[in-house]
């Protein structure tokens, strides 16, 4: 016992970064690995920004920014919220983190007193749960349902909301499945919330991802916008992860709150970082929209192929880069399913319970891997399947 602090034994690790660790050891002792399961685009960040960001660094941007942000980043964050939220904002409202993760943590720990209950999609990222529980909250899980696209039950949502209910965390397009929540559901959930002090948590961070239909903006709707928080992130769009870049949009009040959470903790995000998030927002898009087209081929790809093999069937979901694949059929626990499949076919993916208790029976696969790996990872897997099934 090295004398950690008690709320350490309430934080999560992450089920994406232990089975990567597991599948580069298992290359170190010679294996070829497949892999699916870190959801991370393989593409290069698009050469206008990272110019962008080289020229800001030579142009000396390498000093702190404002805490809350650098201003012209937060005016084109304020520009793209309006063109593609539809969410009237202003750099007062903005606060620019390190990715889409620490909005997570700034917002709950802003948020949450010990004792109030947090709505959380299950299956949902894996960071709401652990973070809900390391600032004292109560998770309260609502089920994503196969059977309505991925999405939730809204009776089933309204039935978790209680009086001690402070925040509900909503994620369209969502992870670990790909659903996304249709605009008439946004509009119930705003309904749900209007004469409550309740806050709504949207991570939009696939908003960019969409491959049929839409969704929507909860901050788009007027009357409960001062009680969203809306997460953003240029890790999946604009092919980023690295460069940890996010911001969230929110009240005055609770910006000025996690710009003081922003101080204490990272004083600014990387300047010149912030920079090279001016050229992603304002810059062409076309790379975003290129990017969008090859996931949506992989999808059609993956999907095809998983409900081609024994025991398994998939949903084509619209958005994100995920498949969820149902594995109810075969009987076999998704756990040892996920390990076997690597163990033995050399492809990494991830265990659907890794995402919640309702994720169990279930396999995630980030298809931001190339055809031809997909091709290959898809036939290791039936072959597998074949010989134990
Ligand atoms: N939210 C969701 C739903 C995610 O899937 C992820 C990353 O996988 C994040 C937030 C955080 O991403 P980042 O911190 O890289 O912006």
């Amino acid at each position: 016992n090295l004398f950690m602090a008690d709320r350490m034994d309430k934080l999560e690790g992450e089920a994406a970064f232990a089975v990567l660790a597991k599948a580069r050891e298992l290359e170190a002792k010679g294996m070829d690995i497949k892999h699916f399961e870190v959801g991370e685009p393989d593409f290069p960040t698009p050469m206008k920004i990272r110019e962008a960001g080289k020229k800001a660094i030579d142009d000396g941007l390498t000093f702190y920014s404002p805490a809350q942000g650098y201003m012209p980043f937060r005016e084109a964050i304020a520009d793209y919220a309006k063109q593609y939220k539809n969410i009237d904002t202003d750099t007062s409202e903005i606060v620019v983190t390190p990715g889409g993760k620490s909005m997570i943590f700034f917002t709950l720990m802003c948020l949450v007193n010990p004792g109030d209950e947090v709505i959380y999609p299950d299956p949902g990222y894996p960071a709401y749960r652990s973070m809900i529980k390391y600032t004292g909250g109560i998770p309260v899980p609502v089920n994503i349902i196969e059977e309505k696209g991925y999405s939730f039950d809204l009776d089933e949502l309204e039935s978790k909301i209680s009086d001690r209910t402070k925040l509900i965390i909503i994620n369209s397009p969502g992870n670990p499945t790909g659903g996304v929540l249709p605009p008439e559901d946004i509009d119930r959930i705003a309904e749900l919330i209007e004469n409550k002090n309740i806050y709504v948590f949207s991570d939009e961070i696939y908003d960019r991802l969409i491959y049929e239909g839409t969704t929507k903006s909860i901050a788009s709707i007027a009357s409960v916008k001062d009680r969203v928080i809306v997460a953003d992130s240029f890790s999946k769009s604009y092919a980023m992860t690295g460069w940890r870049l996010g911001y969230g949009i929110m009240n005055p009040v609770l910006a000025e709150e996690m710009t003081k959470l922003q101080i204490n903790c990272n004083s600014c995000t990387s300047t010149f970082v912030q920079v090279a998030g001016i050229e992603a927002l304002k810059g062409p898009q076309d790379e975003v929209d290129r990017m969008r087209g090859e996931f949506m081929k992989r999808r059609d790809l993956v999907v095809e192929g998983l409900n081609s093999i024994k025991g398994f069937s998939c949903m084509k979901t619209a958005g994100a880069f995920y498949a969820f694949a149902n594995i109810k059929s075969t009987g076999l626990e998704s756990s040892e399913l996920a390990s076997t499949i690597l163990e033995e076919s050399g492809v990494a993916l991830l265990d659907g319970a890794s995402f919640g208790d309702n994720g169990k029976g279930y396999l995630r696969l980030s298809y931001a891997n190339s055809e031809e790996n997909i091709m290959e990872a898809l036939n290791r897997i039936d072959l597998l399947m074949g010989r134990i099934m």
